[in-house]
């Protein structure tokens, strides 16, 4: 089974977002469970955790089909301990809010090292990040998504996210989330079968598909190896419709949440519609 949908707005609650995704007639969705710019949210209430448990039943969403995302404020890597540390309370805070919705998957940007330290500290900053949020929740894997390697940011690489796997303490609850926009601004092609082919292999060989918790299914603005994080909608980028088509056809995408973050919300049902009848 493929899962397809969009990340929707949680705006007037979280269980709002599962409102929208249905009326996307997504199979799938991504959200934020609290204000995505903002360190400090209220915790959830029963009653709000109810209404969306409710709404997931009624709406027939498995935890597997939801993606959850966490604030673009956390830096899991960063090099100065006041910050790291700060970063790493908003992440269980964020863990603790999925375990409290009965979510099981965070996605989340493994980190930036800011120009202070290498690379190689900072991914042993990320992976220590989360041994200490994973030892301290239960039933919810984070899920390290690529990234385009805007900046600093690492994650670029699939040797990056390959690194912070291996040291990462509970392997069961660890995955990956592969934004198609960022692997191709970081130099996977996925213009032709053939360039998806290679890279879905090389995507095998270093982590491995029993580590895909997730896809973003993104369009680019940005070119090939541009390093810039620039989304567009499905077709009208340079990755080009047949990347999707592909992974809409490959098995080894079945049973997770593909997520579309394209630019034109308007146009998400027909981009959604046509996802599901490459199949
Ligand atoms: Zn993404
Ligand atoms: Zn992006």
């Amino acid at each position: 089974m493929k899962f397809v949908g969009a990340h929707v707005s949680a705006a007037g609650g979280v269980d709002q977002a599962v409102i929208r995704a249905h009326q996307l007639e997504a199979t799938a969705f991504a959200l934020f469970t609290k204000n995505q710019r903002q360190w400090c949210a209220a915790p959830l209430s029963s009653r709000v955790i109810d209404q969306f448990k409710t709404a997931c039943v009624k709406y027939r969403y498995g935890p597997g089909q939801i993606l959850a995302h966490n604030s673009y404020l956390i830096n899991l890597g960063h090099p100065l301990t006041k910050a790291l540390e700060k970063s790493r309370c908003s992440f269980l805070d964020e863990m603790q809010r999925c375990q409290q919705l009965g979510l099981t998957l965070l996605n989340f940007h493994p980190g930036s090292h800011l120009l202070q330290i290498n690379v190689d500290k900072c991914l042993a900053r990320i992976t220590e990040s989360i041994n200490i949020v994973l030892d301290k929740t239960q039933g919810v894997t984070a899920v390290i998504e690529n990234t385009a390697g805007q900046g600093s940011n690492l994650g670029f690489k699939f040797e990056h996210l390959a690194v912070i796997i291996h040291g990462v303490e509970d392997k069961t609850r660890v995955g990956v989330c592969i934004d198609t926009c960022h692997a191709f601004a970081a130099g996977y092609d996925l213009r032709t079968e053939e360039k998806c082919t290679e890279t879905f292999r090389q995507f095998d060989d270093i982590l491995g598909f029993n580590y895909l918790c997730g896809m973003h299914l993104n369009d680019a603005k940005s070119g090939l190896r541009s390093y810039v994080d620039r989304h567009h909608n499905l077709g009208a980028g340079n990755i080009g419709k047949t990347a999707f088509s592909y992974i809409m056809r490959d098995p080894r995408f079945n049973n997770i949440p593909l997520i579309l973050e394209t630019v034109d919300p308007e146009i998400w049902p027909q981009e959604i519609a046509w996802l599901k009848a490459q199949e």
